[in-house]
């Protein structure tokens, strides 16, 4: 960019310059012409004149010189011989005939020429004129003034170059490198440094704000992208091990049957209870992977009114069985109509409950109460330690692995719930004290959410 912008300026100075230069060459020669024109007048005035007087041909010339310094007059003869000069001896100077002006004047009658002269070193404008049969009045001015002009000329645009020149230096190397600074500003700030906000040049603050912006957005997105590919590449991880762990039990005990391994009855009928239950295990996961990735990949469901509280009356008779296993009692009060999805407030009731059941105390209690848009439902149980409460709603997180070994699950439970809630436009929080018990709370409400009706 430096190199562009000084290949610009540069050309700006080349047009300068060159204008200067026909400027300075025309304004020399209307002065060259002003000059002309002047001395053919006192030439044909000094001619008028040279034909009334009756003095001598040297008076005539110093008069006329007198009259208008800084013209020189000559008179000379037709072939050259010079009879009379304003400033010079007649007698010592050399015969005129070879002069431009005189060989002119001799021919057509006028003749004029700009030369350095022989004598003054220095340019002058001559004209001359035939004024008797024989007769050639001269005059010539010196273009002394004319060279000071074009020096004075040279001198400005000597001065404007070097002028340019510094400007060159210094104003636009200045701004290139402002410039410079300004791009490394915007690369960074699209590389997330929100600091580097402050324009170089005022005039750009409305931009760089605009860029600010939108990198920040960009970065945001970003972020949100690389969040979701982790959770993706976790989520894979997880689920493979999930199933790998039950499939390696599988093929264990297979192999265990295949190569008569167990002998007994018992040894067999273990080995197929075993094989079973880790089907039944990897078939959870399953399910439970296929219901997440469903919650979270359709947002826009069709929503109906649903009575809650019928909802909770059919999950709790489809647990009790597992209620009653461990002395559990199932309760419920209060009542709630949503606009929601039943089938996913079905859901949300089971996973609680039935978490509720396998955490909660042999013979307590689990209860699911509804009121002011809020659905809770609370136990007795082992509770949660604070630390694990912030992730207890992340996918395939346990608790703890040993203290959950006995109890089955597959850590999708919670995320499934959380899915559907917000879904369902509400939101979950959890409450718990280890050894207390745990309650998870769901409010309901909000834009385009589910509401209680
Ligand atoms: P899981 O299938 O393992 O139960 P969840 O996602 O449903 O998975 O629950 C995540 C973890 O949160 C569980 O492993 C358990 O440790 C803990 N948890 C969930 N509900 C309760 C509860 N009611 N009481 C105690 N701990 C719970």
């Amino acid at each position: 960019m430096k190199r562009r912008l000084q290949r610009l300026y540069w050309l700006g100075v080349g047009i300068t310059l060159m204008m200067a230069i026909i400027a300075m060459f025309i304004l020399t020669v209307m002065r060259i012409n002003d000059t002309r024109e002047t001395l053919y007048d006192m030439l044909e005035t000094a001619t008028a004149w040279t034909q009334e007087t009756g003095v001598s041909l040297q008076q005539q010339a110093d008069e006329i010189a007198e009259a208008a310094p800084p013209i020189r007059v000559t008179f000379l003869m037709d072939h050259g011989l010079v009879l009379a000069d304003s400033q010079q001896d007649a007698m010592t100077m050399q015969s005129h005939a070879d002069r431009a002006e005189v060989v002119r004047a001799m021919q057509d009658g006028v003749g004029e020429s700009l030369r350095l002269s022989d004598t003054q070193n220095n340019f002058v404008l001559y004209v001359a004129r035939k004024i008797a049969p024989n007769l050639i009045l001269r005059l010539s001015y010196p273009m002394a003034e004319i060279f000071r002009l074009l020096t004075a000329y040279g001198i400005g645009i000597t001065v404007l170059f070097l002028v340019l020149f510094l400007i060159q230096r210094w104003v636009l190397a200045g701004f290139s490198s402002a410039m410079l600074r300004q791009m490394e500003d915007v690369r960074c700030l699209l590389q997330g440094e929100t600091e580097r906000k402050k324009a170089v040049f005022p005039e750009l603050q409305p931009e760089i704000n605009n860029i600010a912006y939108l990198a920040e957005r960009l970065n945001g997105d970003l972020e949100e992208v690389n969040r979701t590919m982790r959770l993706r590449s976790d989520f894979v991880a997880n689920a493979s091990h999930e199933i790998r762990s039950p499939l390696t039990s599988i093929m264990g005990f297979a192999e265990m049957l295949d190569e008569g391994l167990a002998d007994t009855p018992e040894e067999q009928e273990l080995c197929i209870k075993t094989i079973r239950s880790e089907c039944q295990r990897m078939l959870d996961v399953v399910n439970d992977i296929l219901q997440l990735s469903r919650a979270e990949r359709q947002k826009d469901v069709e929503k109906q009114l649903v009575q809650v509280d019928s909802v909770s009356q059919e999950v709790l008779k489809a647990l009790s069985p597992q209620a009653a296993q461990k002395q559990i009692t199932l309760q419920q009060t209060g009542s709630m109509t949503l606009h929601a999805v039943e089938k996913d407030v079905w859901e949300i009731l089971y996973n609680l409950v039935d978490n509720a059941i396998r955490y909660g105390r042999q013979g307590g209690q689990v209860l699911v109460s509804m009121a002011d848009r809020c659905l809770t439902v609370e136990d007795d149980g082992v509770g949660i330690d604070k630390k694990h409460l912030p992730r207890i709603f992340e996918q395939f997180y346990r608790v703890d692995e040993s203290r959950d070994a006995s109890v089955r699950g597959t850590g999708l439970g919670l995320s499934i719930v959380r899915a559907l809630t917000e879904r369902n436009g509400g939101s979950i929080h959890v409450e718990s004290e280890v050894g207390q018990g745990s309650r998870m709370i769901i409010r309901f409400g909000g834009e385009g959410g589910a509401h209680e009706a």
